[in-house]
């Protein structure tokens, strides 16, 4: 049964989705899939300058991504002029509204205020009080014929039947007067609740400074949108517990207003890479291996000719190492690539001249092993070399790690091998002694 809770997420069209915009549609969202009501999209196209095409159609990508679905709408407010001329033709009727006639500009519409300007009730910062003598007759349509945000905002609201007006604080001081607005065009008051903003990583407001900030960038940056669904619905809510990896089905049943804080959120990034990489390893494989083919293509590595069984177990001798779908193929460039590079480090570290014979004995053995694909057999052949030499298996694999995958953080040894092949294996081999020892 649907409830007759019905919220509303309204952008302006004026960039890309930003992540608080992000959380404020979250929020709305997961309120109306709490209480089985409605979530409708506006978008607030009444500023003719600033508003675009590709901003909203950014806007909705965005939403879909994050899997953010509306019930009703995209309503667009450039495509609802008559609506709200109707009701400021009202007001001026109701002698709520006079013109002011500007030489220039033409013919504008303000709004009286009459009377006390009172304060509301927030459902999350509690009663606020306005400072009613800073508020003057304000502008609701302009001379050219389009009415301004709080206007628009509160015809559309009313209009709508919304209940819950949930949205960022920075639009606190709007309120007052949308609350005179409400009351002046007879709508009944929607109640409000107004999320502190989110901080960036050194305290001060998020902004271009802190890095990306659209959900756009995040998307190209590889995070999955249920990881970032999840990092952002804990920017100022909490489920009531420590569990931090929530389920949509989870967030569902334990959002209300009520625990969303009051105090602002940090945003941090490393909060983020550990839930995105939490969110990869939870990914099944098939699903993992199809996303990453896009950015192996994408970074030039061809992924055409690679079978999906050996990506597979690529991906999964990667799985844990990586926090984002592009750290992935960074990882798993050298099994790809003719020519890898190699970290200066790694190299002064593993290859000096003491290991000449150790890798050139591992050469001329691994030359012998005829099935790469057995592990068995690679890891017999490493073995008879650490026994004649008496030394622990990291003093063997370390050496050849860098040897054939140019670093030395990488995963398992005969994984690697197995997947980088006998030809890639003995070629870096054969340049390791070449050019190293
Ligand atoms: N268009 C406004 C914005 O994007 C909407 C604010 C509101 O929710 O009332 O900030």
């Amino acid at each position: 049964m649907t409830s007759k809770v019905k919220v509303r997420f309204p952008p302006s069209p004026t960039g890309l989705l930003h992540i608080g915009g992000a959380r404020t549609a979250l929020y709305n969202w997961l309120f109306a899939r709490h209480n089985n009501g409605k979530f409708i999209l506006r978008i607030e196209d009444t500023d003719q300058q600033r508003s675009t095409e590709e901003a909203t159609q950014a806007i909705l990508d965005s939403l879909t991504w994050l899997g953010l679905d509306w019930d009703e709408g995209p309503y667009h407010q450039s495509e609802r002029l008559e609506i709200y001329r109707e009701y400021s033709e009202k007001l001026l009727k109701d002698g709520k509204a006079f013109h002011v006639d500007d030489p220039e500009k033409g013919r504008a519409v303000r709004f009286k205020i009459t009377g006390e300007l009172t304060g509301f009730d927030d459902l999350v910062h509690g009663n606020i009080s306005s400072d009613t003598s800073l508020i003057e007759d304000f502008v609701i349509q302009k001379a050219d014929g389009f009415p301004t945000y709080n206007f628009a905002c509160v015809v559309d609201d009313g209009v709508m039947g919304i209940t819950h007006v949930i949205r960022g604080d920075d639009h606190l001081s709007n309120t007052p007067r949308q609350v005179a607005l409400y009351k002046a065009l007879g709508f009944e008051l929607p109640k409000f609740a107004h999320i502190p903003m989110i901080l960036g990583e050194d305290g001060s407001r998020m902004s271009k400074r802190h890095g990306a900030t659209s959900v756009t960038e995040y998307r190209e940056k590889g995070y999955l949108p249920d990881a970032l669904v999840n990092f952002i619905a804990l920017l100022g809510w909490s489920p009531g517990h420590d569990q931090e990896l929530l389920t949509r089905k989870e967030m569902i049943e334990k959002f209300t207003l009520k625990r969303v804080n009051k105090t602002r959120a940090r945003f941090d990034n490393t909060k983020l890479d550990w839930m995105n990489g939490k969110y990869i390893q939870g990914l099944p494989v098939e699903e993992l291996v199809s996303k990453l083919r896009s950015y192996i293509k994408d970074a030039n590595l061809d992924s055409g000719i690679v079978s999906d069984e050996w990506l597979h177990k690529l991906v999964e001798l990667y799985r844990e190492r990586f926090k984002t779908l592009p750290e992935f193929v960074t990882l798993a460039t050298p099994f790809f690539t003719d020519e890898i590079e190699y970290e200066d480090a790694a190299v002064q570290k593993h290859l000096k001249k003491g290991n000449s014979s150790l890798i050139k004995d591992a050469y001329n053995k691994l030359k012998e092993v005829n099935d790469f694909s057995s592990i068995t057999e690679l890891e017999g052949c490493l073995r008879s070399i650490t026994t004649k030499y008496s030394i622990g298996f990291g003093k063997l694999a370390q050496p050849i790690r860098v040897a054939v995958i140019g670093k030395s953080a990488s995963a398992g040894i005969f994984e690697t091998l197995e997947l980088l092949g006998k030809e890639k294996t003995l070629k870096r081999l054969e340049y390791t002694i070449n050019t190293f020892l």
